[in-house]
Order: structure tokens, then C-alpha cells, then sequence
């Protein structure tokens, strides 16, 4: 592990940082320019929301052939310098940043840092993975009784050994082949000498997006990251798509059985970064509509509508401008906190989520506040931005919410906490609002989310045209492996 800084507020991790939902990987890749891998940590350090824990680079380059770099900690601290840039040289690179998803969670060991890579007979691939492998126990355990050996505990090292099983004839089509067996969500980057390959599972629960960049071609989980290298935009990776690319140009497939698509609702509420473009709007603009959508469904009377910073933001100005009540800063982020070096002290980490957020007292004294958020998981952080505020002299304090309430935990690369560790899935709404001691506490409503991303009808209780399990419990593919370690699934008459 790298050592800890003395600000790092991971020691929050099972209080106040464990309060969100954490997507747990960005991935990226380039071919076809002049030292990809710089493009690769830039499109990296656009995607750092996505991951935090570690990051790594693999890049090919005739003379030098395959070399990989990885690293604990940010992009901007690891993949900055010239002399760790210069051992990635080449026209073709791929890149992933982690929190960390399955294998040693909390604990990472740099075996489980990817990108992961395979020599094989027509030569080497290395793969950076997205989402999370619901089957990886049972392939794990198949394929180590066939003689395969594990180098590390993440369930995407399982895609590595399924090519190599395979007879096909190219690493393409061995991908294809292995990706077949593998169930839940992925989205695939990864690259052999001369091709850039990007595969999304036939749900197209994780985002992957392609983009052009001179003569060469990018492949990204959100498209802020195609801005940061100047590619343009040219369109999402299909759900079931694979994309083979090459000095020729893109070769696109459909290897998979189809399915109805099922993308990950939460990537519109919290995950992607608002500058991201998602179903062909961009994120604020759906933001502040679940806002609009909240304000219509749950108003209440106030003087504020202040944003639970940052995510809150765009809910919040989305809330304000339905309801008319204006919008203010209430709550201000201390942006620096990961860089002060001040050794801290007991009393200093007691402060917990005090070390981030600060209430602006002169504006919310006397006031009735709404605090718009994204999400409320455990409701630690909730409680005590609520006792903050009332410290700063407000009359009342309303909570909105800008999703349903997070029951279920997710199992297609999202860490959650255990499920009755969900504030909602142990209580109802009034529970909770009792719980956090607020004057009034709103979630949005499923259908009013789904409205909010586009869906004009709502939701299709049917055939949901997303992947909604954190709140609905119902989950577009079976989590086998968490089934197996005592997992309950909703049952279906629930
Ligand atoms: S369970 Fe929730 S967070 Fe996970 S993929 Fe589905 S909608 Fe997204």
C-alpha cells in the first residue's frame, strides 16, 4: 500500500467515506498516435472519479515490445514524470484506474492492479476491465482444476485464462470466446501489437464510449475523458458490441446472443461526471432534470435550496428552478483536502465529514433548508450535514433526495456495503426520516427517475429499459457467486 497521507481521508472509509456508492473503474485506450500512453494518462486522470486506489498502463512499441507500469494512488502523482512515461513508449496503449472491485477489496496488492496481460501463442493482449464477473467463483474454480494459475484475486484475471483455453485462431476471436462464458457486467479495453479491441456485455450495463483523435482512434468509459486529449466524440460502444480496431479503421461485431439493454441507471445520478455525454445528453442536463422532477413530486415550503456538494449540485439547481425557491451555496467543499500537510491529530480526524464540508453560516442562520443529494446509502454523512446546518441556526431542514432509496447492493462492479448495512433496506422512508432527525425526508420515485433520463412513460415494470437493482432488487442477471455466499434475491412476488 502507498503510505498514507496524512490527510487521506480513506480512514473515513467504513464511516463517512463509505456513505456513497463507489464505481470502481475507468478504462481507457488510444491507437494509432505518437506516444499513446500520454494520451492514456490524461484520459485516466479525466476518469480518476471512476477509481482512486491504483492505475496502470500497458503499451506496445516495436523495438520494445509489450511494457506496463503500475501504480498505487492518483494518475497525476504516478503517471506524470518523464521517466516513468518514457517505459511506455508506442502508438497503441490501454489504461485502467481502480477503486477496487472484486478480489482483495480494501487491501489491494499491486497482482490485482490492471491492466492484466497474456502471452499467447499468435502473441500478447493485455485487458482492462469495467464491472464485475457474477460467475467469477465457479470459472475460477474450473479453471484451476484444469491447471490454470491465478496471479492475482480480481474476477477479470478469469477472462485472461478463458483466452487462453480457447482454440481460436486470434486474440479477438479468443476474446469473444471467453467473454461468452463470463456473466454480469463488463466493459472490455484491451489490446494485442496492432489493434485496439473494445467489447461491451450484451446488457451494456457499464458505459464505453469510441472517439477520434487525428488518424488514431480512443476508446473511453465516459467521453469528459475524449475531451481532455481533444478526440472527438463519434458514438457509445453498442451493448453486445465488439470493436476491433486498426490502422484500416474500426471493424464492428455483434458476437453475443442480444438482449434488451439494461445501462446502469446510477451512471446518470452520481457515477459519470456531469461534463459526460450519456444517451445522447449530458449528464448535468439529466441531473438537473431528476431536480425539476424531485421539486414536482416532493415540494415543500423553504427559503433555500442548497446542494449537498458536489454531486448535489445539478439536482439542486434542477429543484431550485421548478420550484422557484432560489438556490444557494449552503454547504462549501474544502476542494484541497487530500493536499494539506498538517499531521493529524484525534481530536482533527474526529471531525470526520467536517474536514470536507463547511456550512456557510451567514446564509443558512434562521433559514428553511432543502438539501438536495444524490443518494443516501448508509446515512452517516445525511446525519451529520443535518446537525451542521442546525448548528448554523437553521429553523428547518428538508431532505431530497435525487434517486429512490438505495436498498440493494450491487453486484455489476459498483462497491456497496452489505445489504442490511443499507439504511433503506432495513427501514421505510419515514424510519429514515425519523432516523436522521430532519423536518421532511424525499426520495425521488423510480418512475420519476426514469422520466428524468428520458423515459417519457416511466419505468416498464416488464421489460425495464435499465438496470435499477440497487433500488428495485431486481437484477437483470443472476449474482451466482453472491447467491452462493447467502445472498437472498428478492423474492419474485415481492
Ligand atoms: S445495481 Fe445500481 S449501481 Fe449497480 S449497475 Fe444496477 S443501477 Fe447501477
Amino acid at each position: 500500500m502507498p503510505p498514507a497521507h496524512p490527510f487521506d481521508t480513506s480512514y473515513l472509509r467504513d464511516s463517512d467515506n463509505d456513505d456513497k456508492l463507489k464505481e470502481e473503474c475507468g478504462i481507457f485506450g488510444v491507437i494509432g498516435v505518437v506516444d499513446a500512453s500520454n494520451f492514456v494518462a490524461l484520459g485516466l486522470h479525466a476518469l480518476q472519479h471512476r477509481g482512486q486506489e491504483a492505475g496502470g498502463i500497458v503499451s506496445h512499441d516495436k523495438v520494445q515490445g509489450f511494457q506496463s507500469a503500475r501504480r498505487f494512488g492518483y494518475v497525476r502523482d504516478n503517471f506524470t514524470s518523464k521517466s516513468v512515461m518514457e517505459t511506455l513508449p508506442g502508438p497503441i496503449a490501454i489504461g485502467h484506474v481502480r477503486y477496487s472491485t472484486a478480489g482483495s477489496k480494501g487491501q489491494t496488492a499491486i497482482r490485482d492492479v490492471q491492466p492484466f496481460f497474456g502471452e499467447f501463442a499468435m502473441g500478447g493482449a493485455a485487458i482492462a476491465h469495467n464491472g464485475n464477473i457474477t460467475n467469477a467463483n465457479a470459472l475460477r474454480r474450473e479453471l484451476i482444476e484444469r491447471g490454470s494459475i491465478f496471479q492475482s484475486s480480481s474476477d477479470s484475471e478469469c477472462i485472461i485464462h478463458l483466452m487462453a483455453r480457447s482454440l481460436q485462431r486470434n486474440i479477438p476471436e479468443r476474446m469473444e470466446d471467453a467473454l461468452r462464458r463470463v456473466e454480469g457486467a463488463f466493459s472490455v479495453v484491451a489490446m494485442t501489437r496492432t489493434k485496439l479491441i473494445g467489447v461491451r456485455d450484451p446488457l451494456g450495463v457499464r458505459p464505453l464510449v469510441l472517439g477520434k483523435i487525428g488518424d488514431g482512434w480512443a476508446l473511453s468509459s465516459e467521453t469528459c475523458a475524449l475531451d481532455i486529449i481533444g478526440a472527438e466524440f463519434i458514438r457509445e460502444i453498442e451493448p453486445g458490441e465488439m470493436v476491433v480496431i486498426t490502422e484500416k479503421g474500426v471493424d464492428s461485431q455483434f458476437p453475443f446472443r442480444p438482449q434488451k439493454p439494461r445501462f446502469c441507471i446510477f451512471e446518470h445520478v452520481y457515477f459519470s461526471r456531469p461534463d459526460s455525454i450519456l444517451g445522447g445528453r449530458s449528464v448535468y442536463e439529466t441531473r438537473e432534470a431528476i431536480g425539476r422532477e424531485l421539486a414536482k413530486e416532493s415540494p415543500v415550503e423553504a427559503d433555500l435550496v442548497c446542494p449537498v456538494p458536489d454531486s448535489g449540485t445539478p439536482a439542486a439547481i434542477g429543484y431550485s428552478l421548478e420550484s422557484g425557491i432560489p438556490y444557494a451555496m449552503g454547504i462549501i467543499r474544502n476542494q484541497y483536502m487530500g493536499r494539506t500537510f498538517i499531521e493529524p491529530t484525534e481530536q482533527i480526524r474526529n471531525m470526520g465529514v467536517r474536514l470536507k464540508l463547511n456550512v456557510n453560516r451567514a446564509l443558512i442562520r434562521g433559514k428553511r433548508v432543502i438539501l438536495v443529494d444524490d443518494s443516501v446509502v448508509r446515512g452517516t454523512t445525511s446525519r451529520k450535514i443535518k446537525e451542521m446546518i442546525l448548528d448554523a441556526g437553521a429553523k428547518e431542514v428538508h431532505f431530497r433526495i435525487a434517486s429512490p432509496p438505495t436498498a440493494w447492493p450491487c453486484f455489476y462492479g459498483v462497491d456497496t456495503p452489505q445489504r442490511e448495512k443499507l439504511l433503506a433496506a432495513t427501514m421505510s422512508e419515514e424510519e429514515m426520516r425519523d432516523h436522521l432527525q430532519v423536518d421532511s425526508l424525499k426520495f425521488i420515485s423510480l418512475d420519476g427517475l426514469y422520466r428524468a433520463v428520458g423515459e417519457a412513460k416511466g419505468r416498464n415494470p416488464k421489460q425495464p429499459q435499465y438496470c435499477d437493482a440497487c433500488f428495485s432488487g431486481e437484477y437483470p442477471v443472476v449474482p451466482s457467486d453472491q447467491i452462493e455466499d447467502g445472498f437472498e434475491m428478492k423474492p419474485a412476488a415481492e
